[in-house]
């Protein structure tokens, strides 16, 4: 066999997700695609807004010599002192170019950081639920994700976090506003963190993966995370701020505070480039640099999240109410979520069971879809819980 070991055995336990999509094209198929509605994939549905296309047309006509060439690893110098000034506005920490590294979304960015920090059996500590992707990261690099469960509101438990370290422990990664809860960390798990982690024999680094910070409702403002934690590296990307997931644009930065952040930033500007980034696209370096802090419009997300919290809770079903991203993690009627995500597919609506999240009796609801799919779907939800319950 010409695939590895380890691909494969990955494969096999990713199938569930294969089949699922397996389903959702038959369902697509035999009922037609108005009548299934899909909430499985977290890809905006929404255009990127005007003033950020415009700015790529501009960088696209220009004709200043080598935009397009390659250029120090790390990314554009002007492009990381503008990523900079910003960064260091929102924490009131004094970041420079030098602590920003351009990166092919926010994928490759905790690739990178990963890759530099992890020896062989290292591990890296989340909680609960967490992007199902983080496993394979830390696999890629030797190193091995431990999963902590969160308390009943799906915010960490940081005394869990603290009993989960040991002398392999390199890393703390951490993700919120959350996918798949959409739930914001309170300023107090940052707290404690930094408490446990100063405490820790060896030095450990929270990796603050933070994607979709600017898409929160309510008012409600995440906390910086690098002026609470000493040892932070945000990793993030304009994959959902500004809906254009597809064309990879992303940065790590280094905290000032950090005594290694010189050294992390060289490793990983090297971990980048071997990788095979070697750095990320340059035209939309050139954007964001220009429009970066443009958000899209939360406002469609904000009422979507209304309607399905609302008509959930209403059924019956047990919900923390996200207060950002883009989706929705209700619990299950009954414990097994992945019988429950069958139930809901024959009803004609698709979800990802909680399982693949490391939380089981949950489904991931997407709202990367249309309103009137919210409101058309509500009924199958419904009947589906009926069906569970009887
Ligand atoms: N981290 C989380 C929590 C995500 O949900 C995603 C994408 O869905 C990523 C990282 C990867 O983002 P990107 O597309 O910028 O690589």
């Amino acid at each position: 066999m010409l695939v590895s070991k380890a691909v494969s055995d990955n494969l096999t336990r990713a199938s569930w997700i294969r089949r699922m999509f397996e389903e959702g094209a038959r369902l697509k198929q035999e009922r037609g695609a108005d009548k299934v509605f899909d909430f499985t994939l977290g890809n905006p549905e929404i255009e990127p807004p005007a003033a950020v296309l415009a700015a790529a047309r501009r960088v696209l006509d220009s004709d200043v010599h080598h935009l397009h060439a390659y250029m120090p690893n790390a990314g554009h110098p002007k492009v990381r002192d503008a990523v900079a000034r910003r960064v260091s506005a929102a924490t009131g920490l004094s970041y420079t170019a030098d602590h920003i590294l351009m990166t092919v979304g926010a994928g490759a960015a905790l690739n990178t950081v990963l890759k530099a920090i992890l020896n062989p059996g290292d591990e890296v500590i989340t909680v609960a639920p967490y992007f199902a992707e983080y496993g394979f990261y830390a696999e890629n690099h030797g190193g091995r994700l431990v999963v902590v469960p969160p308390r009943a509101d799906l915010t960490p438990d940081v005394q869990k976090i603290s009993s989960a370290i040991t002398p392999r422990t390199r890393a703390v990664l951490l993700n919120s506003p959350n996918n798949p809860s959409g739930v914001i960390y309170p300023k107090s798990a940052f707290v404690e963190l930094e408490a446990v982690l100063t405490r820790a024999a060896q030095p450990i680094v929270l990796i603050s993966d933070e994607p979709y910070k600017a898409l929160v409702f309510d008012d409600v403002i995440p906390p910086e995370v690098p002026p609470l934690v000493t040892r932070s590296i945000i990793a993030t990307s304009w994959s959902k701020s500004l809906a254009l997931p597809g064309e990879r644009i992303g940065y790590l930065a280094f905290s000032p505070r950090m005594p290694e952040a010189r050294e992390l930033f060289e490793a990983c500007t090297f971990t980048s480039r071997v990788l095979g980034f070697v750095n990320a696209p340059a035209l939309w370096q050139w954007v964001v640099a220009e429009v970066g802090d443009q958000v899209i419009d939360v406002a469609p997300y904000r009422e979507k999240r209304d309607l399905i919290y609302e008509g959930l809770t209403r059924i019956g079903y047990r919900c923390v109410k996200p207060q950002g991203a883009f989706y929705v993690f209700p619990e299950t009627p009954i414990p097994d979520d992945v019988a429950f995500v069958s139930m809901l597919a024959e009803e004609g609506v698709l979800t990802v069971p909680g399982s693949g999240f490391g939380a089981p009796g949950h489904i991931r609801i997407s709202l990367t879809v249309e309103r009137d799919t919210v409101v058309r779907a509500l009924p199958g939800f419904e009947r589906a819980f009926e069906r569970a319950r009887s």
